[in-house]
């Protein structure tokens, strides 16, 4: 072959297919067009509160991603345009102050730019020998500190909370059946079945790693809870000893901080007691409310959660890091590697270069490329300081007494469960057993855009909850929701309306004036 020539272009390319790039060609427009883009979103978290919470996307915006792929591209200035007319304004709307559905973090204009950067750099955080991983080991060190950890606890990026409990378990599994080595066997070598416990109030996410581990969610017991809704340890000692006698072996139990209907929190001390007394694995589920312990008013609730062997928690929910930065921190580095460092051949570690470096974040859970979560992470940490955050987590639990007294002293509504941290469950006093009432007043305060509480069955009955997360609520607002409850309450039961509703707004137009 003559080396001289450029081999025939393939038949059908484009004319240019040895020179296609994906950079810009005019890197000055790319800048003008790339700080429109900035000014917008800045604009766009400046004027939050004039916008409704959420709207149902308009049959434009829904149709508009109903097209075929595209072979030819309208470039950066076109998308932008769609993204302002057909997503910004129909996104979850979990930023808004007035948003206090399920379990959901604000995200701050600090974390916006760290993604930028992230996104920038495109780590591969997988592994190998770069500042990334020093800055994950970072945070590792900085939670291990917080929760009252060894400082060479082993921590690692996951998207949330649910992968981390599903990590935990395999950690546990591990660490019970250490010599029976079921990463090679597999469950069904086993001659024992392995139980688990958690309080009912546990998150579904723990049954269903029960179910992805293939251990079967039939072997987690769900626990009795008590008043308060914490895990009731008289029945868990019954329970685990029922277990030993049927000759199963039980190997983990689930604390929960922070239960996700109600914020209830397990007696953490007296879990990690049974677990030490019996040999099981201690995880807790802190989703949210592991961070507690950022505010020294709380971190008492969560009294226990330095003996726990491993937590899951997230960033996202009351730190405010952009989606998605879950993590999972282990007490014990050497168990957690176990459970999943593995020899592949393009893995290898070298001595020395990018290819360096003893444990890497992929021998600690199952992603291998994965992205720099722990940028946004740190930028908030480091901007914000853990007493500032502490102070909002505190600011959250006191708004969610505000919305109790407001709840208690209605005529309409009616407390349905404690209030531990910063989540208010609460129902018309006169409600349906289907909660028809209840039901109604969330959709009405979703599809009105004042407000977006969300539904949960407590016991059975459909109960209104607020979890109040936003770090951008104000006392205000706690009392404005109050009103539009009383108002939405009145819409539902087909009554008229004490005061004038707000004209129907047109965008942008401010909510309320006052
Ligand atoms: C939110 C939550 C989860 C699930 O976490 P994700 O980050 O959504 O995966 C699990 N447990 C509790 C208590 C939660 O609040």
């Amino acid at each position: 072959m003559n080396h001289s020539q450029r081999p025939p272009k393939p038949i059908g390319a484009p004319a240019d297919a040895l020179s296609a790039d994906l950079d810009p060609t005019d890197w000055e427009a790319f800048r003008a067009e790339s700080h429109r883009a900035l000014d917008q979103m800045i604009d766009h978290l400046a004027t939050l509160r004039e916008r409704p919470v959420w709207r149902e996307p308009s049959a434009e915006a829904r149709e508009r991603f109903r097209r075929p792929l595209p072979a030819e591209g309208r470039g950066l200035a076109a998308a932008l345009d769609d993204f302002e007319r057909f997503i910004q304004p129909y996104a979850n709307g979990n930023i808004h102050p007035l948003f206090m559905g399920w379990a959901q973090g604000a995200g701050t204009p600090v974390g916006m730019v760290a993604e930028m950067l992230a996104a920038g750099l495109n780590s591969n955080c997988g592994g190998r020998n770069h500042i990334a991983l020093d800055v994950e080991r970072q945070i590792a060190a900085w939670m291990a500190q917080a929760f009252g950890f060894p400082l060479d606890a082993s921590g690692v990026f996951v998207t949330g909370t649910s992968i981390a409990n599903f990590l935990s378990l395999l950690v546990a599994r591990e660490h019970a059946l250490g010599d029976k080595n079921v990463r090679k066997n597999g469950l069904k070598a086993l001659e024992e079945q392995l139980v688990a416990y958690a309080s009912r109030e546990a998150h579904n996410c723990v049954r269903q790693a029960m179910e992805l581990a293939g251990l079967g969610a039939r072997h987690l017991r769900l626990i009795e809870s008590d008043g308060a809704r914490s895990l009731r340890v008289d029945e868990l000692r019954r329970a685990i000893a029922e277990d030993r006698a049927a000759g199963l072996h039980p190997f983990l139990v689930v604390g929960t901080a922070g239960s996700v209907d109600t914020g209830a929190i397990d007696d953490l001390d007296a879990l990690a007691d049974i677990a030490k007394a019996e040999d099981l694995w201690f995880h807790i589920d802190g989703a949210f409310g592991a961070l507690a312990v950022l505010s020294p008013a709380l971190k008492p609730l969560v009294k226990g959660l330095e003996r726990a062997d491993s937590v899951a928690f997230d960033f996202h929910k009351w730190l405010h890091v952009p989606y998605d930065a879950g993590f999972f921190l282990v007490r014990d580095p050497e168990a957690h590697r176990r459970a999943f460092a593995a020899n592949a051949a393009y893995l290898t570690r070298a001595p020395r270069g990018l290819a360096a470096g003893e444990i890497w974040p992929c021998d600690l859970g199952a992603d291998l490329s994965r992205g720099f979560r722990a940028l946004k992470t740190w930028f908030t940490i480091e901007v914000f300081g853990t007493e500032r955050l502490g102070a909002c987590i505190e600011k959250s639990c006191a708004l969610a007494q505000r919305l109790r007294r407001n709840i208690e002293a209605s005529g309409t509504f009616e407390m349905r469960a404690p209030v531990a941290l910063n989540v208010v469950c609460f129902g018309v006093k006169d409600d349906d057993e289907a909660g028809r009432l209840n039901r109604e007043i969330v959709m009405e305060l979703h599809e009105s855009g004042e407000a977006a509480p969300s539904l949960t069955l407590l016991d059975g009955h459909p109960t209104i909850r607020a979890a109040i997360f936003n770090h951008r609520t104000r006392e205000e607002d706690i009392d404005a929701f109050m009103l539009m409850l009383e108002r939405a309450a009145q819409r539902a039961r087909g009554e008229p309306p004490l005061e004038p509703l707000p004209e129907p707004r047109e965008d942008g137009e401010p909510l309320s004036q006052d």
